[in-house]
């Protein structure tokens, strides 16, 4: 059954219920009233015979007594006087024989056609008598307002009266019951009409009704097929028309929050594409971070965010890109790694020690980020399979937190789960690109002496010689190579050159400044890069380098001290070449000038002008050390 249909029924029910049940009292109180009707009239009936009766009685009485008393010659002329006045229809005085109607005196309860009363004088007997014929009887029916007949059946309109002292007859009064038909008929019309009325009523409340739930259910399913634009008409102020009025709004809403929704995800979209194609297209940490943190900003609608690595040197976390931070922690991105955090203590420094994500409400007074709330996870290195190892699970690298959410809700489980993603992220990006810094570090150094190889050596003189040209500074090449090292393998076998090939690095190596870079460039052949330094510069390196070697035998193990010395070219960008490659032809010319000066010693290479080439002989620092070139040269 439909709404409509139900709201119609319980209408009609309560509506036809009481009508009904209204309209039986009515009914029920009609026939009673009908009934007491007829009753009052045949009481008053029944008073009215008695009465005229009686009348009748003590009338004929009177008759009879008046003829009584008179002398007895005259009796019977008074009595035709009495009744010829109408006193009585007869008198007899002395009857033969008895009279047959009904005393008035002493009645016998039996129909008779006359009614009687009687006197004595002496022994005169004078009776008055009226005759009980139609038209008494009608007389009395228009004084009473009952037909009246002797017996007859018992009726609800019909009473006996029997015989009595003043009344003698017995007589039944019949009176017209009141017929209620047309009562009932109206009362029928009544409940008929409202019948009528109240189902056309129900029809339209049912219909006013529905019809508006009808409307919104169809626009709720409009809505649920997606179309957010569908809006319900509001016909009255009623409840159903508040109740249109919010599904209008939560519509509405509905559709704001969706385009809210879309375009959040649009943004995320965004922010995993720039993710993706960073991750895939450089190994700048920091870019990678900065990004993955962006993300993960965008996806649980954050407020602010950290990322730190971990510094294992010294146990710290060190803070590598920030969004949205502030008080001490709103720094420009080149101050962020003076941001540290011990690991153990605090908020982040426990998730670095626990390797366990951590969420709450943020902690007053704390030395971490201030917020009101926080969720950070630690930034794992993916778990490595090695057979040689105990494994150890992966190594915490760092940590990611986010601050505050947007709309002020605590973080969730789901935004922890979304973190610990982008976590994983990081951590996988962050061990990438370790492993290729260690991967380009070992094809770019050489496995013996620890210094950069040829290769690198090619990058970073191509780099230093870009660089001094643009900066117009200059860039002193060295070229070093040990004398006669083919006796020291010769004499003292190969792994021993090795041991003295390492030591002459380690001995270059501390002899140089911070920026100075040495290479290995083959067999015992070697490559300084010395930025921002001009030829007497160079010249003093070499010297420097040279007497370290020379000075101080190298020991190894077995086989004692073995004296080695080295030649050394020197090359100044740009005045001896115009170009990496020049400067270092011209660098590996001045070295092969050293060996032919007789090794252990230095030159310097020839000006690319034609310049002839200056030597600043090592042996001339017994007598005042090595000459600036621009003096050698005579400028
Ligand atoms: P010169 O003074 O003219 O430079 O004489 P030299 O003997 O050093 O010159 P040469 O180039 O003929 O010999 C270089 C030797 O260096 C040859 C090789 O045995 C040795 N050598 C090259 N690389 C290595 C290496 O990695 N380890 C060892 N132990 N020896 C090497
Ligand atoms: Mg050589
Ligand atoms: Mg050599």
């Amino acid at each position: 059954m439909t709404l409509r249909g139900r709201l119609t029924t319980a209408f009609l029910v309560v509506v036809f219920g009481p009508l009904l049940l209204g309209s039986i009292f009515v009914a029920m109180t009609v026939a009673t009233v009908s009934q007491d009707r007829t009753a009052e009239r045949l009481d008053h009936a029944a008073t009215t015979v008695r009465t005229s009766i009686g009348a009748i009685c003590r009338q004929l009485q009177a008759a009879a007594d008046a003829v009584a008393v008179v002398p007895a010659a005259d009796r019977e002329a008074v009595a035709r006087q009495l009744v010829t006045r109408g006193l009585a229809s007869d008198i007899q005085v002395s009857p033969a024989t008895p009279a047959d109607g009904a005393d008035c005196a002493e009645p016998t309860g039996k129909p008779a056609s006359s009614i009687a009363a009687g006197a004595t004088a002496g022994s005169v007997t004078i009776i008055a008598a009226q005759a009980v014929d139609g038209d008494f009887l009608a007389r009395l029916a228009a004084t009473s307002g009952a037909r009246i007949a002797f017996g007859g059946r018992a009726a609800p309109e019909s009473r006996t009266l029997s015989a009595g002292p003043g009344q003698p007859l017995p007589l039944t009064l019949t009176v017209h019951k009141s017929n209620p038909t047309f009562l009932y008929a109206v009362l029928l019309a009544v409940v008929l009409a409202a019948g009528g009325a109240a189902v056309v009523v129900a029809r339209w409340l049912a219909h006013s009704t529905t019809r508006p739930l009808g409307d919104l259910a169809h626009a709720a399913d409009q809505v649920a097929g997606g179309d957010l634009d569908t809006r319900v008409p509001i016909v009255r102020p009623d409840e159903l028309g508040r109740l249109a009025a919010t599904f209008n709004r939560m519509t509405r809403e509905l559709k704001a929050y969706v385009q809210a929704l879309t375009a959040s995800r649009d943004q995320l979209r965004g922010h995993l594409a720039i993710l993706g194609e960073t991750l895939s297209s450089t190994h700048d940490v920091d870019r990678i971070l900065q990004v993955i943190l962006r993300t993960a900003l965008a996806a649980t609608g954050a407020r602010a965010g950290l990322v730190l690595l971990l510094d294992p040197a010294r146990g710290e976390l060190v803070a590598r890109c920030a969004v949205g931070l502030t008080g001490s922690w709103d720094v420009p991105e080149s101050e962020l790694p003076k941001l540290r955090l011990p690991v153990g203590p605090g908020v982040l420094g426990g998730v670095a020690a626990a390797g366990e994500a951590r969420r709450g409400p943020g902690e007053v007074g704390s030395i971490e980020p201030p917020c009101r709330t926080y969720v950070a996870v630690p930034i794992r290195a993916p778990l490595m399979e090695d057979p040689f190892t105990e494994d150890v699970g992966p190594a915490t690298l760092g940590v990611l937190a986010l601050y505050d959410r947007v709309g002020g809700d605590e973080f969730d489980d789901a935004d922890l789960h979304t973190l610990r993603t982008f976590a994983g992220q990081a951590g996988i990006a962050v061990h990438n690109v370790r492993v290729h810094e260690e991967a380009q570090r070992l094809s770019l150094t050489d496995p013996l002496t620890g210094l950069w190889n040829y290769r690198y050596l090619r990058e970073s003189l191509r780099r230093e010689v870009e660089r001094a040209s643009r900066f117009g500074r200059m860039l002193a090449v060295l070229v070093l190579d040990l004398d006669h090292f083919k006796e020291v393998n010769d004499t003292y076998g190969h792994a021993a050159g090795d041991a003295v090939l390492g030591e002459f690095a380690r001995r270059i190596r501390i002899g140089l400044r911070e920026v100075d870079v040495a290479f290995r460039q083959g067999g015992e052949e070697f490559v300084v890069l010395l930025p921002e330094t001009d030829a007497y510069g160079g010249a003093i390196v070499a010297e420097r380098l040279g007497a370290a070697v020379r000075e101080r035998p190298v020991m190894v193990e077995g086989r004692g001290a073995i004296s080695i010395t080295v030649s050394i070219g020197v090359a100044v960008f740009p005045e001896h070449g115009a170009d990496a490659q020049r400067v270092l032809d011209a660098a590996d010319d001045a070295l092969y000038a050293a060996k032919n000066a007789g090794r252990d010693t230095y030159r310097l290479a020839a000006l690319a002008t034609g310049v002839p080439e200056v030597n600043f002989d090592p042996t001339a620092t017994t007598t005042g050390g090595p000459q600036p070139p621009r003096q050698a040269r005579g400028r």
